[in-house]
């Protein structure tokens, strides 16, 4: 099949819908499938359908899909790459508060969240915002400047944190923000060194005051679409985003909250932590399980504890990898969304991991990363 580029210079805009037969997904075929692409994908869809075996049924306009559609003019050349449009989000507020006039936010709640036997510290904070314009949507960050002077005694700059709440706080009052927040501990030179920010929030008592920025972040914006798949990548504190949107999508008082948005979709977190105490939330994922099993699947990676297949410990990409084959099928479909979130050396792992699923089935994950980039469904925001 030949697709006039000449047509595709002129409007890249343009959307359409291509259909097709036989798809080669999880060692079977599919009987149909729906693509809806920009044309300036086309050419890349046309091969991956041809790699994988399918037979282009129609092409149509997309905003033409509702009448009959157009028969293909061949199917000879056909492929598609698991890529979509970028998804339409509402415009998240940002920088609501600058770092020169922050807002102050009383905190109303620090605890750990870590079991007894756990390596380190981990506290979940939460703030008031009762007083200001300060409101967020899932997804995003917050600036906290941390009391006190830098080394050089000029004031201490902001870190940003993840928000671990959905836009209604915990209570859901839409009045709070809440954080996981890892005390970074390292040893220099035979003496133990604290982070200054993740300490001084560790630290924090209730009532305090605290000097808060933002909200920052469009990487991390969930899917508005209820039937979204949503595939979690976290380590450590990287489940804090998730931890926002798995109680939008099934904590029964979020729910009651949000009419537009109750969540039918499929959604699996792939969680790694080095040890079982240090499993973060692990009552409220349970319940998740316990009461949307279709919906909701929950993979550990708990790397002191578990073993890979060669013996090693168990790292988040090594069940990457044991799932590689899943998490592609998933991916091919144009719902499915993939977010990464924790310390910046998972990345090379899992995309190794994801480099060898790919390749399983004859796709190059470093030509599709960018492309499920560039439609929104790939989202990476690691520290
Ligand atoms: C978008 C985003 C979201 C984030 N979300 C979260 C979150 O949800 N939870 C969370 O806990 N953190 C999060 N962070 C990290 C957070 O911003 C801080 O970087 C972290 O808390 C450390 O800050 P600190 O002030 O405690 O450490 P600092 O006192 O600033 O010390 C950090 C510095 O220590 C040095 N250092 C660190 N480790 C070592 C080591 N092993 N050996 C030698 N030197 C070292 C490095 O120079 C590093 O820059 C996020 C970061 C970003 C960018």
């Amino acid at each position: 099949m030949r697709i006039s580029t000449a047509a595709l210079r002129q409007s890249d805009a343009r959307m359409f819908t291509l259909v097709v037969q036989g798809l080669k997904a999880a060692g079977t075929r599919t009987a149909e499938r729906c693509f809806s692409i920009p044309l300036s994908q086309m050419q890349t869809t046309l091969r991956m359908i041809n790699q994988q075996g399918g037979r282009l049924l129609s092409v149509t306009p997309t905003d033409q899909v509702s009448a009959s559609p157009a028969p293909a003019p061949s199917a000879a050349n056909a492929a598609p790459a698991p890529v979509t449009t970028p998804v339409k989000h509402e415009a998240p507020p940002v920088n609501l508060y600058k770092p020169k006039d922050p807002y102050f936010g009383t905190v109303l709640g620090n605890y750990s969240l870590l079991a007894e036997g756990a390596i380190g510290r981990v506290n979940h904070i939460t703030f008031d915002l009762s007083e200001g314009n300060l409101h967020y949507v899932e997804g995003q960050s917050i600036g906290i400047i941390p009391d006190g002077v830098d080394s050089n005694g000029k004031p201490n700059k902001l870190r940003l944190y993840s928000i671990a709440s959905t836009r209604h706080g915990d209570n859901l009052e839409a009045k709070t923000v809440s954080l996981c927040v890892r005390q970074l501990q390292y040893e220099k030179d035979g003496e133990t060194i604290y982070g200054v920010c993740s300490s001084f929030l560790c630290d924090i008592e209730p009532g305090a005051k605290v000097k808060i920025t933002g909200p920052v972040g469009k990487e991390m914006l969930l899917p508005p679409d209820e039937d979204a798949n949503v595939i979690m990548l976290a380590t450590g504190t990287g489940i804090a985003p998730m931890r926002a949107y798995l109680r939008r999508m099934f904590d029964a008082g979020e729910r009651a909250k949000n009419p537009a948005y109750q969540f039918r979709g499929k959604a699996w977190l792939i969680m790694g932590v080095p040890t079982t105490p240090n499993l973060l939330y692990e009552e409220d994922l349970q319940a998740y399980q316990a009461e949307f099993p279709d919906n909701f699947r929950y993979t550990k990676a708990i790397s002191r504890e578990q073993q890979n297949p060669s013996g090693g410990r168990m790292y988040i990409q090594d069940r990457v990898a044991e799932h590689g084959e899943e998490i592609f099928t998933m991916i091919e479909d144009p719902k499915t969304h993939v977010y990464m979130c924790g310390l910046r050396g998972m990345e090379p792992g899992i995309d190794e991991a994801m480099s060898k699923a790919a390749e399983a089935k004859g796709l190059n994950w470093s030509e599709l990363r960018p492309q499920l980039k560039k439609a929104d469904r790939w989202h990476v925001e690691t520290y």
